[in-house]
């Protein structure tokens, strides 16, 4: 990831620090995990390959504590133990006295422990555009600039393009007194990697594995965004708020959920989508099912972004017919709409399913096709395919049941020869 992640540390588990720590180690180069050493006190250690030789890396979550000589004498042991290069000891909190002499002692003998406290950890971790948010710290928040609405206007028309057919003028053409309000919407952008084996006695039956999956939750509310609004942000530049704010109103809306409740409900999110019915065949050739759930360990959040993500509300009109648009516009020229009134049908107000009738006389959207009369609710002018909607249309009848349905204009022409033409009835 090119840009600067940012994680919360002070929610985390153990289990989540551990991972933590070997990322930022594995960023700076420091050398790959190998495995992961379990400890008599339940306690893991990290054992990274690097190319000096293995390194043993104990990490120690406790904010706001010191960490003692004993815990050095242990790590000393493995690192002997394992015949590693050397060792590291990771604290979110501090070293005392103590350990830290015992630690210059253990080097003039020849074993070297590296002691990160807190603040060295923090400096490693920038080295790795990894950000430690911790206490009242606010994590980054993110944005970008939206573009000019003249371009706004512009990708609004190719939307119409491709949901709307008209003739003889493209939707485009037809877009009149645009206007465009911004407003920032608070999210939450988390970047995840899931990474879970399923075994039963017959073996590996399934294997959950993503790297770098999105998850959007609401700033204030929690609730999940749809998937595509995720991959949308996942995949758009966005700038630090800080580094630009003068662009920005200053009433931004405000973040509500905390560190904990966000980084709980991100879990049970990714967790619940991540979660799978394995159908598999047993020894005995019996079909069983068995629903495989990753563990919390098994989730890892790689960033947590605060997005103050621009989202438009546009209201338009097609010739005389008002209509209304959520979208977001990114600089890319990206676009994406949210939620329209343009997919639904301005005589029945159902949704059209298919590519819709854009009438070029009124700009209503309607249904397309029907037989009956009481079906139609827009066609193409049978004499010069004028896409026309039911109200501004005619029709006439040609044989024993075929009907001829007109654009005004072709209606007039009729008329003038003594055909006899009529209005649609009003439904
Ligand atoms: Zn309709
Ligand atoms: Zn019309
Ligand atoms: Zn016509």
């Amino acid at each position: 990831m090119p840009e600067e992640a940012s994680v919360p540390i002070d929610s985390m588990s153990g289990f989540e620090f551990e991972e933590l720590v070997a990322d930022i180690l594995a960023r700076l180069g420091y050398g790959q995990v190998e495995k992961i050493l379990f400890t008599q006190d339940e306690g893991r250690d990290i054992l990274l390959r690097s190319p000096q030789g293995l390194i043993v890396v104990e990490c120690k979550h406790q904010p706001n504590s010191g960490i003692g000589r004993p815990i050095v004498q242990k790590l000393h042991s493995a690192v002997i133990s394992s015949n590693a290069a050397k060792g590291m000891l990771v604290t979110t909190g501090h070293f005392t006295n103590e350990a830290l002499d015992y630690a210059r002692k253990l080097a003039n003998s020849g074993t070297i422990i590296e002691m990160v406290d807190k603040r060295i950890l923090a400096d490693l971790a920038m080295k790795a555009k990894v950000r430690l948010v911790s206490g009242g710290e606010g994590l980054n928040v993110w944005t970008w600039a939206v573009p000019a609405q003249a371009d706004t206007k512009k990708a609004v028309g190719e939307y119409l393009q491709s949901v709307v057919e008209s003739h003889p003028r493209v939707p485009s053409s037809l877009v009149v007194n645009d206007q465009r309000s911004v407003w920032y919407r608070p999210l939450y952008l988390i970047i995840y990697d899931v990474s879970a084996i399923f075994e039963t006695s017959v073996g590996v039956i399934h294997r959950e594995s993503v790297k770098g999956a999105s998850l959007v939750l609401d700033g204030n509310t929690g609730q999940v965004h749809s998937s595509k609004e995720a991959q949308f942000l996942k995949s758009e530049p966005q700038v630090l708020l800080a580094t630009s704010i003068a662009v920005y109103p200053n009433d931004l809306p405000t973040f509500k959920i905390d560190a904990t409740t966000l980084l709980k409900t991100a879990k049970r999110t990714i967790i619940a989508a991540h979660t799978k019915t394995i159908r598999y065949v047993g020894r005995n050739n019996q079909t069983y099912h068995r629903v495989c759930e990753p563990s919390e360990r098994e989730v890892h959040i790689r960033d947590i972004r605060q997005v103050h993500l621009p989202s438009l509300k546009i209201d338009f009109q097609i010739l005389q017919t008002p209509y209304q648009m959520e979208a977001i516009h990114a600089r890319s020229g990206r676009f994406l709409t949210l939620s329209t009134d343009v997919t639904h049908c301005r005589i029945c107000r159902k949704a059209v399913e298919r590519k819709a009738i854009l009438c070029d006389i009124c700009g209503r959207v309607t249904h397309s096709g029907g037989f009956f009369l009481g079906r139609i609710h827009g066609f193409r002018c049978g004499k010069c395919r004028r896409t026309t909607c039911r109200i501004d249309g005619q029709w006439r009848r040609k044989m024993f049941l075929f009907k001829e349905l007109l654009c005004p204009a072709c209606a007039q022409t009729a008329k003038s020869k003594g055909k006899r033409v009529n209005m649609f009835e009003s439904l």
